[in-house]
């Protein structure tokens, strides 16, 4: 698998997003933001809202990175335990992150609604799901720590968790009403439609060279134009590429690839994930599967390497679910995920007036949405500060090892797993 889209099931079903141009000629804005993700359209999407004049300048598409590849279960909170989440942070910070994060997918879904877009929006809750002692015992953990913070979860047992997702593979379950899963590309594309029509910017296809001071603020180049502004936000996260390249020292990028069935008879629908929940599990290798609106089932697990996964993947779903008893993947695709060194999203002040936000760590529907909006009112002064770290990231020591080490990993042990099976 490559690195492409060209495969993707969300590029093959998205509807079209608004049809831009790339920079050209020289202009003043407020604020310019690079990259057309979630966190850039959120951004300029709530910085016109409060009358800002502002630009998203997008190296490629709209929602190339992350944002137009991932699995689209949208989930309250951060990938760490919320207990782990106050060891990183502190108690107060931590629960004023846990807080504005936990009510990210009401926002998302609120936005959807708002600005009536199509993106297959389902809101009926998200399945942790617990394979093995360990496994259960985590979504324990996390059950007792999100209950003590008032979260509506609830943990299923065996018998429960197997109904609700159509597979005896797994002994427990973690549901959090509060999610849903989205076509995550087509958010995105809503998402830049509701910022141009509340009057912001965008360009497409225009790859930001230089970012260099100029009198009153930033110059934002491209190899065909200019945009000037007071202040610069860089909404690259993964993918930061050309004159953001440095960005990306910062995260360790780890690849998760995704593959999707032919939709699926009526007999395997009422069997598999009936109530359309989206699930990932707890292994430390993970995978997700949930169901797009046209009935396919859409598996992923962590590594990019091609064949190797693909044969894993057919392996293990044929495991997880007896019914799909012959398998074929009409999609497949691979995105990059920013790994902070804390597992944390980050917003940094690299100079005055120009700002990164990123490190996700594989959870950036509703934080990005979220960081967009509260960096808008930051710049307005309507909130004193964010709800993320404000700090500056350190560059990754040994970063292409960590990479490897996780590709590695994730490559032997889907290799592993089918050879087990096989004997
Ligand atoms: C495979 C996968 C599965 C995931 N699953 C989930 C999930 O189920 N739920 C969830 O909440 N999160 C998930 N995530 C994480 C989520 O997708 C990301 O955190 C989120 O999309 C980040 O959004 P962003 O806007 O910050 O960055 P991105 O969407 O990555 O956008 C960055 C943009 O910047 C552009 N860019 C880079 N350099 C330049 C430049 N020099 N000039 C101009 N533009 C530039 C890129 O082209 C890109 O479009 C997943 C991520 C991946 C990759």
């Amino acid at each position: 698998m490559s690195d492409a889209v060209c495969d993707s099931l969300w590029r093959a079903t998205a509807p079209a997003g608004p049809e831009l141009t790339p920079l050209t000629g020289s202009q003043d804005v407020s604020v310019v933001i690079v990259g057309g993700g979630f966190t850039g359209l959120s951004a300029a999407l709530h910085l016109a809202r409060l009358g800002v004049s502002v630009a998203v300048v997008e190296a490629q598409e709209i929602g190339f990175g992350g944002s137009g590849r991932n699995v689209g279960l949208a989930n309250a909170g951060v990938w760490l335990e919320p207990d782990q989440l106050d060891q990183a942070l502190g108690p107060e910070a931590g629960r004023v992150m846990y807080d504005a994060l936990a009510a990210a997918p009401d926002y998302v879904y609120g936005l959807i609604d708002e600005y009536k877009i199509e993106c297959e929006a389902v809101r009926h809750g998200t399945l942790h799901a617990g394979v093995g002692k360990a496994g259960l015992a985590q979504l324990q953990r996390r059950y007792e720590q999100m209950k003590k913070r008032g979260a509506p979860v609830e943990l299923l047992g065996a018998s429960e968790a197997q109904l609700r997702i159509g597979s005896s593979k797994f002994n427990s379950a973690l549901f959090d009403p509060r999610a849903g899963t989205i076509q995550p590309l087509a958010y995105a594309r809503g998402l830049a439609h509701a910022a141009i029509k509340e009057g912001a910017k965008l360009y497409d296809y225009s790859p930001v060279d230089s970012i260099l001071p100029c009198e009153n603020g930033w110059q934002v180049k491209t190899n065909q134009g200019e945009v000037r502004a007071e202040k610069v936000i860089l909404a690259t996260n993964a993918y930061s590429e050309h004159g953001v390249r440095v960005q990306a020292r910062k995260f360790v990028p780890i690849f998760y690839s995704q593959l999707a069935t032919k939709p699926l008879n009526s007999e395997q629908l009422a069997k598999i994930l009936p109530n359309k929940e989206g699930v990932w599990d707890t292994c430390t290798v993970m995978s997700s599967f949930r169901m797009d609106k046209q009935g396919r089932l859409v598996f992923g697990g962590m590594g990019g390497e091609g064949r190797v996964l693909s044969n894993w993947a057919t392996q293990r779903v044929t495991e997880i679910f007896p019914v799909l008893n012959k398998i074929e993947w009409d999609y497949c695709w691979t995105g990059k995920i920013a790994y902070s060194e804390d597992h944390l999203p980050h917003c940094q002040q690299l100079q005055q007036g120009l700002y990164s936000v990123a490190g996700y760590s594989g959870r950036g529907i509703g934080p990005g949405t979220i960081m967009g909006k509260e960096l808008a009112e930051w710049f307005t002064d309507q909130r004193d500060s964010l709800s993320v770290p404000t700090t500056l990231l350190r560059n990754i020591p040994l970063r292409e090892l960590k990479r490897m080490f996780y590709e590695v990993g994730a490559h032997t042990y889907h290799y592993g797993q089918k050879a087990h099976a096989l004997e």
